[in-house]
């Protein structure tokens, strides 16, 4: 798990919890906004609706069906509010943009991207923004095959690759699933570790984030994982 998870699960939780809640209300004061205000919004639906639809937009992508965008119209249509029906933590490799495949339209997915899909306090406030004041009922976090950031942090542990600047940051956050996928003693250690990678992203956005944690336990937020093949396009599902 990276340091920060480690750190916001430590003894400071409840007052964590407090100033959380404190935080809340305002922010709902501002989605109460009557601007944004809208009866039946497209994301009041469940966590497994929204899976649903994304990945639905993921096979039209795979199978060259996608929908023709309209993007005056869909500009016009999100001017004023938006409601993503699902939030998605992706890397940022410029091979894996989530709109285009999971075929979704402007408004439709809030998506935080860092180098290798890792979990940081400003991607876990974004996330949170996402489900406390957008209402997003639905978090995927997506690796992808390939990737450079998981890649680096295996040179770094493998052949004890010494990364200039702030990459160390990066590759330190990816070490435990490196680590993990080397006992699993993997055939290839680069695919175990972006699968693993994956799966500890979504524990440390339960694990870092008591209002994350809060909704998933009430049932209003799904977290769940997928790895985004390059070649196929297809994105498989990390249980
Ligand atoms: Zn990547």
């Amino acid at each position: 798990m990276c340091d920060m998870c480690d750190e916001n699960a430590g003894s400071d939780m409840t007052r964590r919890g407090l100033m959380i809640g404190a935080a809340a209300g305002g922010l709902a004061m501002a989605a109460a906004s009557p601007a944004i205000a809208q009866s039946a919004p497209q994301n009041a639906i469940t966590p497994e609706e929204a899976l649903a639809r994304i990945m639905d937009g993921n096979a039209r992508y795979v199978a060259g069906e996608r929908i023709d965008h309209d993007y005056s119209a869909e500009r016009a249509e999100t001017a004023l509010a938006q409601f993503p029906v699902a939030g998605i933590l992706s890397c940022a490799d410029s091979r894996v943009p989530p709109e285009i495949l999971f075929d979704q339209a402007p408004g439709d997915l809030f998506v935080a991207r860092v180098a290798g899909n890792i979990v940081n306090a400003t991607g876990i406030a974004s996330l949170e923004y996402g489900v406390l004041v957008l209402g997003i009922p639905l978090i995927m976090v997506l690796g992808h095959t390939s990737c450079g950031a998981v890649s680096a942090a295996v040179d770094t542990v493998e052949d004890k690759v010494v990364l200039p600047g702030h990459l160390p940051q990066l590759t330190e956050a990816i070490r435990p699933a490196v680590l993990a996928a080397r006992l699993q003693d993997a055939d290839d250690l680069k695919s175990a570790a972006t699968t693993l990678n994956v799966r500890y992203a979504m524990q440390g956005l339960r694990l870092g984030s008591a209002i994350l944690a809060e909704a998933i336990d009430a049932g209003k937020l799904g977290v769940v994982g997928g790895v985004y093949d390059l070649e196929s396009g297809k994105v498989i599902p990390v249980a």
